[in-house]
Order: C-alpha cells, then structure tokens, then sequence
C-alpha cells in the first residue's frame, strides 16, 4: 500500500501521506482550513468546529479527519464559510471580546477570522455575560471574559510529569477555565509565556509586559489568517 494519497479540496488535486488530519494536509498543498482549537504538536479535539469541511458528502471536522485514497472534500463552499462565519460571530456575542482594549488585539485569531470573514457587525445580539479577571496568579492574568473554552491550553500546557497546568472549573454555561492551584505554581516564566502564546484569544496574558509590539505592528495588522499558507501555494502555481 501506498504511503500517499491523492484526494481533492474544492476540486484542487491534493496529494498527503496517509492517514494525515485533513487539515494539516491541506496546509501542506497550500489550502488554508481556518482552525480555533486546534494547535500544532497537541493532539486535536474537533471542539470549535471551524474547520469542518464536506468530505464525500458529509460534514467531518478537518482537524479529526485522516486523508483517505479518492477523497472529495468541500471547503471553500458558502454553506461551509456560512457556518464558519456563525461560529466566529457566536464566539463573540457569548463572550466580551472588547477588541481594542485586548493586548492580544493585532495577534488574536479570532480576531483575525473575523477579518477574514469580514464580520463588521455580528448578527446575534450580545451577551454581555458577568465574567470575572484572575489576576492572583504571580505571572499571569486569566481574563474569563475572553475564554473561548478552546482547551488548548489544557492540552499544551504541562509540567514535567505531563499533567495538565489549567483545568476546566464548574459545569454548563458556567464552566470556565482555571489555572490548577497546585500546579500553577510551578509556571515557570517561560511556561507562561508559552501559555499566552497558545491561546488563540487574550484570555492568558503575561503580567507587567503588555505592549512589547506596538499595536500596527502585530501578526495580523500586516497579513491575514492563513496568509502564509496560501501564499506557499500561490508560489507553487
Ligand atoms: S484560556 Fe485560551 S487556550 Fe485556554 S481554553 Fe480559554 S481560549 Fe482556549
């Protein structure tokens, strides 16, 4: 058998190794599949949904889904990008994203998908939950209100004996994310700081080192989500 697969994305010839999550095969052809929860070297949830796609007629998770011999897969269709625009616009009317007030404004990737959607306006109304600002920890701030209940940085973030450093906290509409209280005391700056940069939105931020990067001169002041990805096929082409 093989060790490679051809497969299509919107009618683009694709080639992957086997059994690659669809969403990193496409990377590797030069398609962008937007994701939320899903992070390099983490194992993936399929939680935010964003990157489903129509694999032969069925909507699969591109996250969660290996590339198989003959695969057609739908991605850039306006059901899909409909959906995936929903999510985003529910992402920020269930939480208080205040984007112009976020250090994480310029490099936060829900931000930049609602870029790219071009999500001027949601279309839901606003929640405007009461959440609170954990600021007891010595080396981070866990601002809930811009929890996006992602995991990634209960999946990413461990110590030395791989157990997890933020832990999920209540139930239903009332979970939250939490720093363990024994754990988190082991954060070490660079572990911090790692956790910052694993969450896609501002929810972990670093204490006393807030505009290091002038806003307009953030990641994605200066190129869109997925850029790099597309740019690789553009080069191709
Ligand atoms: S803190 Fe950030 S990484 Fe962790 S679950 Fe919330 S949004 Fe995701």
């Amino acid at each position: 058998m093989s060790q490679f697969v051809k497969f299509t994305i919107d009618g683009t010839e694709c080639m992957a190794a086997r059994g690659q999550y669809i969403v990193d095969a496409a990377k590797e052809n030069g398609i962008y599949i937007p994701t939320l929860c899903n992070y390099p070297g983490v194992k993936p949830k399929g939680g935010c949904r964003i990157c489903t796609v129509r694999v032969n007629g069925r909507l699969m998770t591109a996250c969660t889904t290996p590339v198989a011999e003959g695969m057609t897969i739908e991605s850039e269709v306006h059901d899909i990008v409909e959906l995936r625009k929903s999510i985003v616009e529910l992402l920020f009317v269930e939480g208080n994203h205040f984007c112009p007030g976020c250090e994480k404004s310029g490099n936060c990737e829900l931000q930049a998908l609602a870029y790219r959607f071009r999500i001027m306006v949601p279309r839901f109304p606003f929640q405007f939950p009461l959440r609170r600002i954990d600021a007891s920890h010595p080396k981070i701030i866990k601002d809930q209100n811009r929890c996006i209940l992602c995991k990634r940085c209960i999946r990413a973030i461990r110590d030395e004996e791989g157990r997890s450093v933020f832990a999920y906290r209540r139930r239903s509409s009332r979970v939250e994310v939490v720093v363990d209280p024994k754990l988190g005391k082991q954060l070490t700056d660079e572990l911090a700081q790692k956790s910052m940069d694993v969450c896609p939105v501002g929810s972990i931020l670093v204490k006393e080192k807030g505009f290091i990067t002038p806003i307009g001169s953030r990641k994605y002041d200066h190129e869109a989500i997925g850029s790099d990805i597309e740019h690789i096929r553009m080069t191709k082409i």
